[in-house]
């Protein structure tokens, strides 16, 4: 690590074993052990500085295959044989784990996302400790169901049972790496299956130390494995492996279709977890100044690289010139800074490659028409902190690709419309059908809004509510199947149909 990414940890006082650990190269966890990196391909960047953090091992078809026959070999060892309760003690160790090291694994996803400090604490690990405790629970309730034929004769035994369905792949994206992985692993684990994980090249920090933690807290060996590398080659070798029974992806709308094609030519079972362009509408009987701080949380939190963030504001008109006045001066008082600040709000994006695609955005929403209300003019070049300042426009349209395509960042397009129906066809016109939010002080307004919004998530007076008890997932573009509740289960569980003919 230079010099610059040095004071940068000494100016926030990080701790001396997070430094020690974010500068080894980093390598994978494969049946148990963590494996040095055999030569360093990839350099992990830290954000803020934009300076090279460490190595990290690329692997390929070898490590895949290696870390696929691992978790086989757990399914039908140790992990295969265990209790349920013993699987739910497992599951809630780890939980601890993540809990006492909740200010090093913050500091982890700082570090490689360049996220604010604060929220890695009370979002990311938060979460991920809540998912966790809330999964170990369910190992002991995964049932099947005994029920009576009605068109057998000679009342034969009839009952389903619930079996894991085997080796999961997940692959995640940068964004919340360890969050979204935990997303995947804890129900994985509470049906019993094993797990190949490929975090981000981008951001590899969190997976293997919880890989290490499983580890630690007596998960059987190849229970949980990490490969690392990129997603061209260790993905997609994951993608196609006949070994892998599942595949859980998050990420993008176009990758995630692609790796989709390739699991189903193996029948995986799949679940996918994709990109979003979240419609937000705001009507005359909102309350202006809770529906714009929610707003401006919706779109800005993570410096607005969040799957389900409100992107495209639609604002009764009576009310439009008012919420945008709102939403400009809570913008203006977001603090900037770098993600080891506690206080910084709006911190630097993933890469210079996603600032300079989302700096395109924002110039195509200059140049197609939109008024800039407040944030990045369009002259906006490369900056050395890799910060882009929250952007908003207005007087946005459905033609215009800040109102089409996912930026994933801190940007906000907002328009005005008439009458509710006009809200809901505009609002209903994206591909995507992730999350959509309402804002109305009238009952009547929000419920029959939230029936007809084409979404999987919807928030009402709020953004981006989260619990393990609620899953999350979307529809069309934004993908299928669903990570957290209890309906994300079965997609990790094969239902078997057992008929027995009694004689007697
Ligand atoms: P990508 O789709 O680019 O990548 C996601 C993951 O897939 C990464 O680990 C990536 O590896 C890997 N990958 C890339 N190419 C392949 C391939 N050919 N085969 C297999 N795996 C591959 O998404 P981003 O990482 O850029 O994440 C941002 C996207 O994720 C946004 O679209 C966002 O909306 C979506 N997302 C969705 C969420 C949801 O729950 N619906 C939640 C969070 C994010 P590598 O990094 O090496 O390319």
């Amino acid at each position: 690590m230079n010099d610059q990414i040095m004071r940068y940890f000494a100016d926030f006082a990080v701790p001396a074993d997070v430094v020690a650990y974010v500068g080894r190269p980093i390598g994978h966890h494969i049946g148990g052990k963590t494996l040095e990196a055999a030569s360093e391909q990839i350099d992990v960047i830290e954000p803020y500085t934009q300076a090279r953090l460490t190595g990290l091992a690329s692997g390929g078809r070898s490590e895949v295959n290696a870390a696929v026959q691992e978790a086989r070999n757990a399914l039908a060892g140790p992990w295969g044989e265990m209790l349920p309760l013993e699987r739910q003690k497992l599951i809630l160790k780890l939980a601890e784990a993540v809990e006492r090291d909740k200010n090093f694994l913050a500091h982890l996803e700082t570090i490689s996302v360049g996220k604010s400090i604060s929220d890695a604490r009370s979002i990311d690990v938060f979460g991920s400790v809540a998912n966790l405790e809330y999964f170990a629970g369910w190992t002991s309730k995964l049932d099947g169901r005994t029920t009576t034929a009605v068109s057998l004769p000679g009342n034969p035994l009839v009952y389903t049972v619930k079996e894991p369905v085997g080796v999961v792949a997940a692959i995640v994206p940068w964004n919340y790496p360890l969050q979204t992985l935990v997303w995947k692993l804890a129900a994985a684990l509470a049906c019993g299956c094993t797990v190949v994980c490929k975090p981000s090249e981008l951001t590899p920090l969190s997976a293997m130390r919880l890989a290490a933690l499983a580890q630690e807290v007596g998960f059987p060996d190849g229970v949980f494995n990490v490969v690392n590398g990129y997603g061209h080659t260790v993905g997609q070798e994951l993608a196609a492996h006949p070994g892998v029974d599942k595949l859980s992806f998050t990420g993008s709308t176009v990758v995630g279709t692609s790796v989709g094609k390739t699991a189903l030519d193996t029948m995986k079972r799949l679940t996918l977890e994709l990109g979003g362009k979240s419609p937000v509408i705001v009507t005359e009987r909102a309350d202006l100044d809770k529906a714009a701080r929610a707003i401006i949380a919706g779109i800005f939190s993570n410096s607005g690289q969040v799957c389900d963030a409100g992107s495209r504001v639609y604002a009764q008109k009576d009310v439009y010139a008012k919420l945008l006045g709102k939403l400009r001066s809570i913008a203006e008082d977001l603090v900037i800074g770098p993600g080891l600040d506690p206080a910084a709000q709006i911190t630097p994006l993933v890469s210079a490659a996603h600032r300079s695609r989302v700096l395109d955005h924002i110039a195509s929403a200059h140049s197609e028409g939109a008024v800039l209300v407040t944030g990045e003019a369009k002259a906006e070049q490369a900056r050395a902190d890799g910060i882009l300042r929250p952007t908003i426009f207005g007087d946005c349209s459905e033609g215009m690709r800040i109102f089409r395509e996912e930026i994933f960042g801190p940007v906000l397009g907002v328009t005005s419309f008439e009458t509710l129906d006009e809200a809901v066809d505009k609002a209903n016109s994206s591909v995507y059908g992730l999350a959509a939010a309402v804002y109305s002080d009238s009952v009547e307004e929000t419920v029959s809004l939230s029936r007809r919004l084409k979404a999987g998530n919807i928030y009402i007076n709020a953004h981006g509510l989260l619990d393990p008890t609620m899953p999350f997932g979307g529809m069309r573009a934004s993908g299928f199947g669903k990570d957290m509740g209890p309906e994300q289960l079965d997609s990790y569980l094969s239902t078997k149909s057992i008929y027995v003919q009694v004689d007697a």
